[in-house]
């Protein structure tokens, strides 16, 4: 029998804000433990938490960015759980009304573009973080507090890649968002995994787990991959999947018991008497809908019909400051295409930190292009100067002429080289006539040395092709 494997996501992200959600302490990470706390993130009695309004606006910014409805009423649930990493003893989050309903991604599913439900986006608090040590586990407080929004997706992917591209394109957007750092080593970005198999065909979900706490693509991938194998195991052997919570071992790529999955009931939830419904007006959502930004999705659309390869285009838009650095490259210059290759090829990899930085005017990297572009410039001179752009800033144009950079496209000029460079190897031009062609590459390396690296690079190939065959 052949089984298919079902899907569903509860992502959550941290949001980047400076302060916590109910409180006016700190969110920087790293700091050094229980440091970032006080009486409110703490849950000590007699505390009122007052919810920061730039958590609704980042969630709302993340629902409408992924298609989401956003509810002009919601409200915050006490979900009640005992367990050391949360003082309070219960969680502040949404339960009956969450915030965002009711949207989607569009991902590159297994066959094509395909469309991914979100069946819910709440804002919620983080709770904290324990360590475990040899024969104690000691409570790092930093964290609680921290303003998550958890993503619910309706069980629609089918494979370990189809989950790994919808998270993939929620990270793309909330980071092009600016809501969300998204850092996975450092957990502001985390996934619970809900799983079940079925026989191909079969109408009705199979019984599901929920893996949780998974950090990093790789971990989501295997962890899909051992509990998918796993169940299918079972039902194959004719027993049933018990419906639990399982943990992601990563040394080992397999998945264990954690506990009985707990159902809504146990969690207790009722509305938080402490905090008052929000409630959003239709220009609220208005004036947050008019400051999201060009969404991934549009600018590779753009991108596209610019005639960029789809690898440069997926590369760009991953990255909001490179996207936007791009954008004003191409505002100033004709070439988009030589000036993508170049971005590419000559800054992306001199760029430190998380995102795109880079010394050079934009205009200048556009002057370059346009340069190659016309041809007063070979691409390998366009590197060159590409790449002393970023030394120290100049004027591309004026230095080509100055300095005799310009592309070398007479034909007498080159002939003469060839002819120059021939007679100097007589012996590799004797070998490439008698059959050894590999060598050719060397020769019009020896050619374009000649004129400095400067010839225009076909016309070059195809003289020194028509001099070896005299
Ligand atoms: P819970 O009440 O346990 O939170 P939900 O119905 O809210 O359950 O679903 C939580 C997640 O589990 C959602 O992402 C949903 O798509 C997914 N899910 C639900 N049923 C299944 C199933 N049979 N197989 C795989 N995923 C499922
Ligand atoms: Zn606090
Ligand atoms: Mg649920």
């Amino acid at each position: 029998m052949n089984f298919e494997t079902v899907i569903g996501l509860e992502v959550h992200a941290e949001l980047a804000t400076k302060s916590k959600i109910f409180c006016s302490c700190p969110t920087d990470f790293g700091a050094p433990r229980n440091s970032q706390v006080c009486p409110i993130c703490l849950g000590h009695p007699g505390t009122l938490p007052r919810l920061n309004r730039k958590v609704v606006e980042y969630a709302v910014m993340a629902g409408l960015a992924t298609g989401c409805r956003i509810a002009e009423f919601s409200c915050m649930d006490r979900k009640n759980y005992f367990y050391p990493d949360l003082p309070k003893a219960y969680q502040i989050s949404q339960d009956a009304y969450p915030l965002c309903l009711d949207g989607g991604l569009t991902v590159e599913g297994d066959s094509g573009g395909k469309f991914i439900r979100i069946e819910r986006i709440h804002i919620e608090e983080d709770a904290g973080k324990l360590i475990h040590s040899r024969d104690e586990i000691l409570a790092d407080y930093n964290r609680c507090g921290i303003p998550l929004i958890e993503v619910v997706t309706a069980p629609d992917m089918r494979s370990a890649a189809e989950a790994r591209a919808f998270v993939s394109e929620l990270r793309t957007i909330l980071r092009c968002l600016g809501v969300s750092d998204c850092r996975m080593q450092e957990g502001g970005l985390r996934c619970d995994v809900n799983i079940s198999v079925r026989p191909t065909g079969s109408a009705k979900l199979g019984e599901r787990t929920e893996i949780k706490n998974l950090n990093s693509f790789q971990f989501i991938e295997k962890a899909i991959e051992y509990e998918s194998r796993r169940q299918i195991d079972i039902l194959t052997a004719g027993g049933t999947v018990r419906r639990e919570t399982r943990r992601f071992d990563e040394q080992t790529g397999t998945t264990h018991t954690l506990r009985e999955k707990e159902t809504a009931a146990d969690y207790r939830f009722f509305p938080e008497p402490d905090i008052p419904p929000l409630r959003l007006s239709p220009a609220d959502i208005e004036a947050l809908a008019a400051r999201l930004p060009e969404l991934p999705a549009a600018r590779r659309k753009r991108y596209a019909a610019l005639g960029l390869p789809a690898a440069d285009v997926h590369i760009l838009t991953e990255d909001r400051a490179l996207s936007d650095y791009f954008d004003r490259a191409i505002a100033a210059g004709k070439h988009p295409r030589i000036t993508a290759n170049l971005l590419l090829s000559e800054y992306l990899r001199l760029s430190e930190g998380e995102s795109f930085s880079c010394p050079v005017a934009p205009e200048r990297l556009a002057a370059v292009a346009d340069l190659a572009g016309a041809g007063t410039v070979n691409a390998s001179t366009a590197k060159k100067l590409a790449a002393r752009l970023w030394e120290g800033d100049f004027d591309p144009a004026e230095t080509v002429l100055r300095e005799g950079l310009g592309q070398i496209c007479d034909e007498g000029v080159l002939r003469e080289g060839i002819r120059s460079v021939f007679s100097e190897n007589e012996g590799l031009v004797a070998q490439i006539r008698a059959g050894k062609t590999a060598a050719a590459k060397a020769l019009v390396g020896k050619c374009m040395g000649r004129f400095g690296g400067r010839a225009e690079p076909r016309l070059l190939n195809r003289l020194v092709d028509e001099a070896l065959k005299k």
